[in-house]
């Protein structure tokens, strides 16, 4: 039986190396690269390049969207003091869910199953406010379903960083976003 389609986001390489592992013996997965948080342009390139390596050791597709900083940028310089929120602030919030709510979108457009993200292996990341934007975003547009896993339970991080030496992987020390970098 054909297995079901499933659309990965994926915010970098070593994030993705362990929701690619869990999810490749139920799911058809292909990585989405999506991620127009990313300062400066060559650390964006090299989050990229790290995912592809990735793609190519599991060998599964990937579409890849080019950034887009002003809409990010539109995205999330709603709140109040958007420059000066600690990590994990209202900024954060809007960040995850541009990101989520694209990844639901290009589901739904290209007829995949299933979509999800791997944002939930980071410790840094709120992982409840994630599953419910998978859950909304699902929502809003079907027929895009997704498989809300939380890939931080059952040592996911730990796993990431495993598959992340094993593969030589790039790992950034800061969360993406120019006001998330550690020397402002
Ligand atoms: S700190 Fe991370 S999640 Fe928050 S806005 Fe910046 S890139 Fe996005």
């Amino acid at each position: 039986m054909d297995k079901s389609r499933l659309l990965l986001h994926a915010c970098c390489g070593p994030c993705a190396t362990v929701c690619v592992e869990r999810l490749l013996p139920e799911y058809d997965v292909t990585l989405l690269w999506y991620n127009s948080n990313l300062y400066p342009s060559e650390e964006h390139q090299r989050r990229l390049e790290a995912t592809r390596v990735v793609a190519e050791h599991f060998g599964v597709e990937m579409l890849e969207v080019a950034p887009d900083p002003a809409n990010w940028r539109d995205a999330v310089s709603i709140v109040e003091d958007w420059q000066r929120q600690p990590e994990g602030g209202s900024r954060c919030k809007l960040c995850l869910t541009l990101r989520i709510t694209r990844t639901a979108l290009e589901a739904a457009q290209r007829g995949f199953d299933y979509f999800n993200t791997s944002l939930s292996v980071s410790p840094h990341k709120d992982a409840d406010f994630i599953q419910r934007m998978l859950w909304a975003t699902a929502g809003e547009n079907p027929p895009a379903q997704t498989e809300a896993i939380n890939f931080r339970k059952q040592g996911g991080f730990q796993r990431s960083i495993e598959l992340s030496k094993e593969l030589g992987l790039y790992r950034q020390d800061y969360c993406g976003c120019r006001y998330s970098q550690p020397k402002l």
